[in-house]
């Protein structure tokens, strides 16, 4: 749909004055609308790489918290330590089905490791 009227806008860009055919048109040239598609690209790239340092940073603390995240195998005693109970609790949860496990066997942990 094309209007009729043309109306003076100031470019978003470059600040010139330009003649514009709607009330929204921000940029008066093909060339000032690549410049700021590309700085709002420019702006989304900073901040993904903001947010990507922000959760590797909270990665980071959380390993060094707690340095059994960092385990394949998480034993019974591990789990109650990062769960701040007793052993007896996580086997409760174990056979309550709330933690899912399996019973290795000594034999199997040794072989492992
Ligand atoms: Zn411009």
């Amino acid at each position: 749909m094309s209007s009729n009227f043309t109306i003076t806008r100031i470019c978003h860009i470059c600040g010139n004055e330009f003649l514009a055919k709607t009330t929204v048109t921000m940029y008066c040239s093909q060339h000032c609308r690549k410049q700021n598609q590309m700085a709002q690209e420019r702006k989304a790239k900073l901040a993904r790489s903001e947010a990507e340092v922000k959760i590797l940073k909270e990665v980071n603390t959380t390993k060094q918290r707690a340095p059994i995240l960092n385990k394949d195998i998480l034993l019974v005693k591990d789990v109650a330590n990062l769960m701040g109970c007793s052993t007896k609790a996580v086997y409760n949860m174990i056979n309550d089905g709330r933690i899912k496990a399996s019973n290795l066997g000594e034999d199997r942990l040794k072989w492992l490791s």
